[in-house]
């Protein structure tokens, strides 16, 4: 059973994706739960049958309180002793324990695929398979370790069987170390790349299928092929021309839109005409973050805000049109940073640029994990509301203000070992070096 909600399609379907090539002696069903009530009454259907029901969760740390409630009125509907609850992505990775306590049965850590497989291969049993956390009857905490890291190519990207969809993913991992982002920690910190012929075997497959626009998952998406901070640009005219190709005349390639971006360094003349030569869309995503160079440091990005400005000025130039992802509240911001970041907002929307703000959440299994929630002042949010009434901004900054702040109460009842917030690597405006918290 997969509690089948929108935002997580994905990561079903990759499971899926491997679970139609996988061979196994158990016999199963899959079923999609799109409500709780749907769920619950296909649980219900499966326990009259006497079958062993595994219900896949998937989400993301914001969504974690929400999905516990959910869980308990699912359980409220219909549960049983052969019902086992199984929390995976990346929040359940990073706070398993939290996830057993919020009530789950068993936390899936890192990656799914290969977990997935041995748990149907032994019925749901957990004992002896990498990826889980779970109590054993004692109520003692059980954690098998992280699975195996397998090459991208070793399963597929979505079903063909469930005839379930998605966006591809070309690359897992990433070598950058952002502190506030949680790819590092959950895919490793170095890059996977689906091979260009293996990609082009599920263009076919679209294509055979009907469906016309490829779009790809990526962290970032000029750093395809490449195993470096350094995009490569032959691996991405590659893999552009033979996804032009297989897609045909009547179909569209879409290339650092969504849902990937492009690091603002990345961007050139010469890889924006790739874009075009080959792809339909007119608009990029940047991730900018921030407008001050201090903060950029602080938050390890990697680059700083002229490159920013440059990229922008790049893209219009060549006839893109441009949105820039922005975090408002990152630890350590003072007035002076806040101010530069929206003066970079104010500068890009002059150019023509959309902002996409967001409010800084500590996520779970950064290095900024115990930061405190992004905070944005009035006279922040005013000027703010004056870009997006423009049209010039948008996202969902405020709701993720409250997030931010529920899941730092979480982080302060689970104090990470070790770790106390007077540790907390937050710059400061006479310390803008902030010593390095392993973040990849
Ligand atoms: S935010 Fe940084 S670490 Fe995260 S995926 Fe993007 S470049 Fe990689």
């Amino acid at each position: 059973m997969l509690r089948y909600r929108k935002a997580v399609t994905y990561g079903f379907h990759v499971l899926l994706g491997a679970l139609e090539q996988h061979g196994t002696t158990t016999r199963y069903e899959v079923r999609f739960g799109e409500t709780p009530a749907s769920t619950a009454e296909h649980i219900r259907a499966a326990l009259a049958t006497g079958a062993k029901v595994l219900v896949l969760w998937s989400f993301y740390s914001p969504d974690a309180a929400a999905l516990a409630e959910e869980l308990a009125l699912v359980r409220r509907l219909a549960d049983g002793p052969s019902v086992l609850h199984i929390a995976g992505g990346v929040h359940a990775t990073a706070e398993p324990v939290q996830t057993l306590d919020a009530g789950w049965d068993i936390a899936a850590v890192g990656e799914g695929e290969t977990t997935l497989l041995k748990l149907v291969d032994a019925v749901g049993a957990p004992t002896g398979i990498t990826g889980l956390v779970y109590r054993d009857a004692a109520g003692d905490i059980i954690k098998t370790g992280r699975p195996e890291r397998r090459p991208l190519d070793d399963f597929r990207g979505f079903s063909l069987r469930w005839d379930r969809f998605n966006a591809l993913e070309i690359t897992r991992g990433c070598v950058f170390s952002c502190r506030f982002c949680q790819t590092p920690f959950m895919f490793s910190a170095k890059f996977r790349h689906r091979s260009v012929a293996d990609v082009r075997w599920h263009v076919d497959r679209m294509r055979e299928r009907g469906l016309r626009d490829v779009r790809f998952i990526t962290p970032t998406a000029l750093s395809y092929g490449s195993q470096t901070d350094e995009p490569n640009l032959a691996a991405v005219e590659d893999l552009l021309a033979s996804c032009h190709e297989g897609i045909g005349p009547r179909g569209r390639v879409f290339f650092g839109s969504f849902p990937s971006e492009i690091r603002p360094e990345h961007v050139s003349r010469e890889a924006l005409r790739l874009v075009r030569r080959y792809c339909a869309n007119t608009n990029i995503i940047v991730g900018a973050q921030s407008g001050s160079d201090r903060v950029l440091a602080a938050a390890k990005r990697g680059h700083d805000v002229e490159q920013v400005r440059r990229a922008a000025r790049l893209a219009i130039e060549e006839g893109f049109r441009i949105n820039v992802d922005m975090i408002f509240g990152m630890p350590g911001e003072d007035h002076a940073d806040v101010q530069a970041s929206l003066s970079l907002a104010r500068e890009l929307a002059e150019l023509g640029a959309r902002i996409h703000a967001h409010t800084f959440m500590p996520l779970p299994g950064t290095p900024w994990r115990d930061a405190p929630a992004g905070d944005v002042d009035p006279e922040t949010v005013r000027e703010v509301d004056r870009l997006s009434q423009r049209g010039a901004l948008y996202g969902h900054w405020q709701r993720q203000r409250d997030h931010a702040h529920r899941l730092a109460a979480a982080a302060q009842a689970y104090p990470r070992p070790g770790r106390s917030r007077t540790l907390l690597p937050v710059v400061t405006p006479a310390d803008p070096a902030v010593p390095d918290q392993g973040g990849r």
